[in-house]
C-alpha cells in the first residue's frame, strides 16, 4: 500500500500527534484531534497521515476508545433509529442534530489541553455530521439547515432518535358567502373545548368555520393531525367576504404526506364548500408566509347597509366630513373583552353612496387596516369619534356588511 500523500502540518501538531499516539482511539478520534488541519480529508484520512508521519500504524481500539467508546463503528444503528422514527412520513429533506451528556464533552475538552491540540473538531459536530451524509445515503433524502421536512434529535443518553415532523403550509385566497361562518375554530366558552351541555359536546361556539370547511379535504390528503390557519386579518362573522377574497395560510400539522395535488384538491373543495366558502389561488407555501399574512396591514374595502332615516344631500355631505379628518377608536365594546383598551387613530379613505332608498342607504368605503367600521357607522356610544351617525345626528345602525375587497397587493 503507498504511503498516503503527505499534508502540511505544523511541527507542533506533529508532536501533539506523537502525545496522542499513547491514547486508546480510533482512527475517526484520532483524525478529528486535528480536525480542523487538512481542509476536504475525513477524520480517518487524516489519522492514516498524521500516523504515517509519525511512522506509528496504530490500532482501533473499537468500543475501548477513549474519545467515542466505540460510536462512531456504530453510526448505522443510529441511522436505522432515525429513519425507523419517521416511518409513515413522507420527508425529502431532513437535519439532523444530537443530545449529550455534558460529561461527555466535558472528557472531551480535557482530552484536547491533555495532548495539547488546538485543532480538535468536537464530538457532537462530527457526529452530527457523520449522521446526517449515512441518513442521506440510506434514504436519499438531502440533509441540510435550509426547510427540512423532519428534524431528528440523536439522544445518545437514552438511546434514541426523536423525530419533529414540520408543517406542510399553503397558500390562498378565500371568499365567504355565508353569513353564519367564523374564520377560525371557536371553541366553547364555557368548556374551553371539551365539551358540554351548552355547546351540545361539540366544544364549540359555531359548528363549523372557514377554517374547517377549508382545512377538511387538506387533512383527510395530508394524514395531518391538526390544522392552523393564518387569515390576513378577519372579518366579522356575519359578514361575506368578496372581492378577490381574503389571503390565507393554511398550516398542516403533523402531516403524513406532503406531495399534494393542489389542482384537485381545489376542485374538491369547490364542490364540498359550494355556496359558503370559495377558495383561488392556491400555491405551496412556507412559514415565511404566515408573518407575511400576519403582519401585513392592507387597506380594506367595504359596502355597508344602513338603517336610518337621512336625506341623501346630507349623508354626501357628511361623508365629505369623515373623509376630511382622522377618527379617534377606542377599542369597541364587543372586542374589550379580547383587545387592550386603546384609541387609535385610523382614516376613511374613500366614502361613497351607493343607493338610498326610505329608511335605509348603501354605502361604499375604503378605509386603513384596522377601522371598525359598524362602530364607525355606528358611534359605539361615543367610543368613536367622529362617527357618521354623530356628524349626521341621527341613530344609525348597520344593517349588513361585506369586505368588498382586501388591497393587499400594489395597485389595488
Ligand atoms: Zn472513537
Ligand atoms: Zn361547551
Amino acid at each position: 500500500m503507498p504511503d498516503p500523500p503527505p499534508f502540511d502540518v505544523p511541527e507542533s501538531a506533529l508532536a501533539a500527534a506523537r502525545r496522542a499516539e499513547g491514547l486508546a482511539l480510533c482512527p475517526e478520534c484520532f483524525g478529528r484531534l486535528f480536525g480542523r488541519l487538512g481542509h476536504g480529508l475525513t477524520n480517518p484520512e487524516r489519522a492514516a497521515r498524521l500516523r504515517a508521519a509519525l511512522g506509528a500504524p496504530g490500532a482501533d481500539p473499537g468500543p475501548a476508545c477513549v474519545g467515542c467508546a466505540g460510536l462512531f463503528a456504530r453510526t448505522e444503528v443510529w441511522v436505522e433509529r432515525a429513519v425507523r422514527a419517521a416511518e409513515g412520513f413522507e420527508w425529502h429533506r431532513f437535519t439532523c442534530g444530537s443530545r449529550w451528556e455534558p460529561e461527555l464533552l466535558a472528557r472531551e475538552e480535557a482530552l484536547w489541553s491533555d495532548v495539547g491540540t488546538e485543532w480538535g473538531e468536537s464530538l457532537r459536530s462530527a457526529f452530527n455530521r457523520e449522521l446526517g451524509k449515512q441518513i442521506e445515503r440510506r434514504s436519499g433524502a438531502a440533509g441540510g439547515p435550509e426547510r427540512p421536512d423532519v428534524v431528528f434529535l440523536a439522544d445518545l443518553a437514552v438511546g434514541r432518535v426523536e423525530v419533529t415532523v414540520l408543517p406542510v403550509y399553503v397558500r390562498g385566497r378565500y371568499r365567504k358567502l355565508d353569513r353564519s361562518l367564523p374564520q377560525t375554530r371557536w371553541p366553547c366558552r364555557r368548556c374551553r373545548g371539551r365539551g358540554c351541555a351548552a355547546c351540545g359536546g361539540t366544544g364549540k361556539t359555531y359548528s363549523e368555520s372557514v377554517e374547517e370547511v377549508v382545512a377538511a379535504p387538506f387533512l383527510r390528503a395530508s394524514g395531518a393531525t391538526d390544522t392552523r390557519f393564518h387569515g390576513m386579518g378577519r372579518e366579522d362573522i356575519d359578514a361575506r367576504m368578496l372581492g378577490r377574497g381574503r389571503p390565507f395560510v393554511l398550516e398542516l400539522v403533523r402531516p403524513r404526506r406532503r406531495s399534494l395535488d393542489l389542482v384537485a384538491l381545489g376542485a374538491e373543495l369547490a364542490e364540498s364548500a359550494r355556496g359558503r366558502v370559495e377558495v383561488v389561488d392556491l400555491a405551496p407555501a412556507d412559514a415565511a408566509d404566515v408573518l407575511r399574512v400576519k403582519e401585513a396591514s392592507p387597506d380594506k374595502s367595504y359596502r355597508v347597509g344602513v338603517l336610518g332615516d337621512v336625506a341623501v344631500a346630507k349623508v354626501n355631505e357628511a361623508l365629505d366630513l369623515a373623509l376630511a379628518r382622522a377618527i379617534a377608536q377606542r377599542t369597541p365594546t364587543r372586542v374589550a373583552h379580547r383587545r387592550a383598551d386603546r384609541v387609535r387613530t385610523r382614516r376613511i379613505v374613500a366614502a361613497r353612496l351607493v343607493d338610498a332608498a326610505r329608511g335605509r342607504f348603501t354605502l361604499d368605503l375604503r378605509t386603513e387596516a384596522g377601522t371598525y367600521v359598524k362602530e364607525w357607522v355606528e358611534g359605539d356610544g361615543g367610543r368613536t369619534e367622529p362617527s357618521l351617525a354623530g356628524l349626521l345626528g341621527v341613530p344609525l345602525k348597520v344593517e349588513f356588511l361585506d369586505v368588498l375587497e382586501i388591497h393587499d397587493t400594489e395597485g389595488t
